[in-house]
């Protein structure tokens, strides 16, 4: 007899969606391998916003998750449904149309009811008010998609699963790295070899579920499928992803899937730490560029800032920011957006000036070229009225690139600027997983007894990314995983 009906390698928010959704399927002995030590446990879930996105019809549907925000002044009058072909629109022109067509159908049509299934278990959620939302004559206005979050954002996101986890009788293991998969003669998985304190172990499972992140904590893994500039990247989570689940899977045959040279990376403070910082977790993120401008280091503007609201670019920024000169930009404000700026802005100190011209000077990049690039802008800029609430359509003319909504003029001292650089995330690239969340083999057929979810599943996520999904897709794929492997359990 096995040791464990299932084995669930990782322990961030799909491995331990996976590992509740394995016990509550049947399987009695379910044992949680994680890498880190418990003081460093969780993944990049720790770190994160919290921030689920999720299809939904009705406002009552939502209230159901957030019982109560109808405390909260101007939520509910705020809100607006996120039905599922928004999702499907959005997750279809942020991918440009390569988003895998029954994997995403499946996120996005199973969101709520994973929401509600969390919830259930005990996960707490609270409306995502500094992430994006504008509060408007009494009424908060959300990014589209973008209302909920976890209790506590990330940090409570891992603190529930733990528990949850521990009291449904989860046995949890640290310090316990996976290093190689079992088969059978039947090529089976029935088990994984695994590192500890005490040496080299097997441990036979009925089956197993890969839930251990993807590769951009891998310097060396990061230089060969993203490339130059990326292996000098900040990473902005945890440094025990680095692609060992998805090594391990490729060694047995797994058929690779989706974009292996992207990647989701984000504007953060150039002060950030090398990876994520358990206190700041991501508060480090700098997304209120579009109400500002962003200057390289030649005094050039390289994106249109304004193309989307932030939580439709900020994922692609990030390389766009790496891949100037010196890796580093610096945002630009004027006075009349300061009260905009998301709160986290806080955790770093602004160069501040009186004058453009001043601040300018007080910047490492080409000043005359900045100040040319910042009078240009304010003689392009839009006419019309501002709304940070929605795109605008207050759009640059004749400049190149465009701004294309909330292109105010910079002319309100004082002036500020933050310097940013672009921090990876995680990566785009994973496993080709079939609708049961079982992995398949180069040939094209499942791999008995193998189960992917989270940062590992291939396919979702190419060149950019719709916030919130990565925890959506974590908590769905990995509720269908567990359930599955309990059910295949040899
Ligand atoms: C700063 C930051 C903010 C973010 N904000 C959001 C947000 O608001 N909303 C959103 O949707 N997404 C967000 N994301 C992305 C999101 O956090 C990830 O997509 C998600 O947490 C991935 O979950 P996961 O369970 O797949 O991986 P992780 O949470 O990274 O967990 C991987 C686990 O595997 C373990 N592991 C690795 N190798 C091994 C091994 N060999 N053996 C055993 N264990 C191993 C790790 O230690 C870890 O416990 C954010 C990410 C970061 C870094």
């Amino acid at each position: 007899m096995a040791d464990y009906d299932v084995v669930v390698i990782g322990a961030g928010n799909a491995a331990l969606a996976a590992s509740v959704s394995a016990r509550e399927s049947g399987a009695e002995r379910v044992l949680v391998l994680e890498k880190a030590p418990e003081e460093m446990r969780g993944g990049n879930t720790y770190y994160s916003g919290g921030l689920f996105r999720i299809a939904f019809d009705t406002t009552e549907q939502l209230l159901r998750l957030l019982p109560r925000a109808r405390e909260l002044e101007g939520f509910v009058e705020g809100i607006e449904p996120y039905p599922a072909e928004s999702f499907r629109a959005d997750l279809l022109r942020m991918t440009n149309g390569h988003t895998d067509p029954e994997l995403s159908q499946r996120l996005i049509s199973d969101s709520y009811d994973t929401a509600c299934w969390m919830a259930a278990h005990g996960i707490r959620f609270e409306p995502a008010i500094s992430l994006g939302a504008v509060k408007l004559g009494g009424v908060i206005k959300w990014p589209k998609g973008a209302i909920v979050r976890a209790a506590n954002e990330g940090v409570g996101l891992s603190r529930m699963w733990f528990l949850i986890a521990e009291r449904s009788g989860i046995n949890i293991r640290y310090n316990t790295a996976a290093i190689r998969l079992l088969q059978n003669s039947q090529g089976r998985v029935c088990g994984v070899m695994v590192r500890d304190s005490s040496g080299i172990h097997e441990i036979q499972a009925g089956a197993v579920v890969l839930g251990c992140g993807g590769f951009e904590a891998n310097a060396a893994w990061r230089a060969q499928y993203l490339g130059r500039p990326w292996d000098h990247a900040k990473v902005r989570g945890t440094p025990h992803n680095q692609g060992d689940g998805l090594r391990m899977a490729l060694e047995i045959g797994a058929l690779p899937w989706g974009q292996w040279s992207g990647c989701h990376a984000t504007p953060i403070s150039a002060e950030a730490p090398p990876f994520g910082d358990r206190r700041l977790t991501d508060k480090t993120n700098r997304l209120s560029y579009p109400y500002g401008v962003m200057l390289n280091r030649l005094g050039l503007r390289f994106v249109d800032e304004g193309e989307d609201q932030a939580l439709f670019t900020y994922a692609k920024f990030g390389g766009a920011i790496l891949n100037q000169p010196g890796g580093v930009a610096y945002q630009i404000f004027d006075h009349k957006v300061a009260a905009l700026l998301e709160p986290r802005y806080a955790t770093s100190e602004p160069i501040v000036a009186q004058r453009l011209d001043e601040l300018v000077r007080k910047l490492e990049l080409d000043h005359e070229a900045a100040l040319r690039t910042l009078n240009e802008f304010n003689r392009a800029a839009g006419c019309g009225s501002f709304n940070p609430s929605i795109p605008d359509g207050m759009a640059t003319r004749g400049i190149s690139p465009p701004k294309s909504n909330w292109a105010q003029k910079l002319d309100t001292p004082p002036f500020s600027a933050y310097q940013v650089t672009g921090g990876i995330t995680f990566s785009f690239g994973g496993l080709k997983i079939d609708q049961r969340a079982q992995v398949l083999s180069t040939a094209w057929t499942p791999i008995p007894g193998l189960y992917a979810c989270g940062e590992m599943v291939g396919g979702l996520f190419h060149n950019n990314y719709p916030g919130g999904s990565g925890l959506m897709s974590g908590a769905v794929f990995g509720r269908i995983a567990g359930a599955n492997a309990a059910r295949d359990r040899a």
